[in-house]
């Protein structure tokens, strides 16, 4: 189980983090993949932009491989007892742990005048979307390690309470360690909504692809050989280990180690890998996104899967916690 907010394009750390991994887990596993709309209300409270960015989230997971014939793709806002399990799980959560998240630090100084409940209980929701279906692995990126953590905790209290409802959830990813794509700058991870001149989206255009990647920051090469690489260089090289082959990795890290590397020419490389990546993707997106009624007929479809799976679930939760009078 897995989901991804709809607040913006998605971009290759979107892709690498996570929905490589659903595209792959949909041959080995039940799965339950989600357009996380309650969550982007957290930090997004206008709704004007919502329908086109839970549509466009959609396309670019299908363009992406995700078959909604083989997992439930759904819309959280369309399976009604996640409000009901975030209820109960908030009267386990404690405001102590909840303040020290750092995803929720983080918001709050980005942006202090919306501190709103709901961002503080962002990882309580979250727990209730994973356990709402019982789900054991959890595709996502580095970036949602210490959430993963607080749903163990969470899962593990009620089970501690209640009675045994839950697996505990875990982060997953195919490689064993999570991802995270860092930004072109090498100054942080790429994001949907921060940093877009060092973020590759999904939707880039070929020409905007290869001029971010040529922006990226270098220097006149290292003096000696076989120095450490600089932050920023060791990024352009893990950013290659996601698109380039083998074959031209290698080439540039022995002209890295020799001292005879050319930036432009390896970013020139990166550029044009980076395109024949996305490319295919994108030009899928179009298509997609013009045919809402067969996106309304995929939501549809994930609802069902996906409230048979919490209706399930919720019995059992309400029967373990003694809430049945009748
Ligand atoms: P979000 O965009 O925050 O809704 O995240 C959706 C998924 O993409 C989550 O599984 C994140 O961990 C993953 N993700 C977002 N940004 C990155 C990144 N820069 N590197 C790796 N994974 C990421």
């Amino acid at each position: 189980m897995s989901g991804i907010r709809p607040t913006g394009f998605l971009h290759l750390g979107n892709y690498f983090g996570a929905i490589r991994n659903y595209v792959k887990m949909q041959e080995d596993f039940d799965c339950f993949f989600m357009v996380a709309d309650l969550h982007s209300l957290t930090t997004h409270p206008d709704t004007k932009e919502l329908k086109a960015n839970v549509h466009r989230v959609l396309a670019e997971n299908i363009a992406c491989g995700l078959d909604p014939d083989k997992v439930a793709f759904y819309c959280q806002s369309h399976v009604r007892e996640t409000a009901e399990l975030y209820l109960y799980l908030n009267m386990m959560a404690y405001k102590g742990e909840l303040e020290k998240t750092t995803t929720f630090k983080d918001k709050v100084r980005q942006n202090p005048e919306n501190v709103n409940a709901g961002l503080l209980t962002y990882p309580v929701l979250q727990t209730a979307d994973i356990i709402l279906h019982r789900a054991k692995y959890v595709p996502v990126g580095k970036d949602q390690e210490q959430h993963l953590e607080m749903a163990r905790t969470f899962a593990n209290r009620f089970n501690h309470r209640y009675g045994d409802v839950f697996p505990e959830p875990v982060a997953f990813n195919y490689n064993q360690t999570l991802v995270k794509v860092p930004s072109l700058d090498g100054l942080g991870k790429m994001s949907k909504s921060e940093n877009q001149m060092a973020t590759l989206y999904l939707a880039d255009t070929d020409d905007m692809i290869r001029k971010k990647v040529m922006k990226a920051k270098t220097d006149s090469g290292p003096a000696e050989k076989n120095t450490p690489k600089p932050d920023y260089i060791e990024n352009i090289f893990l950013l290659m280990n996601l698109v380039c082959t083998a074959d031209t990795i290698q080439k540039y890290e022995e002209d890295y180690n020799n001292c005879t590397i050319r930036y432009g020419d390896l970013k020139k490389q990166l550029a044009e890998d980076m395109v024949n990546f996305i490319a295919p993707i994108r030009n899928q997106v179009d298509a997609i996104l013009n045919d809402e009624e067969g996106l309304k007929q995929i939501m549809q479809k994930g609802a069902e899967k996906a409230n048979k799976s919490a209706g399930e679930t919720m019995k059992l939760v309400r029967e373990t916690m003694g809430l049945n009078y009748f």
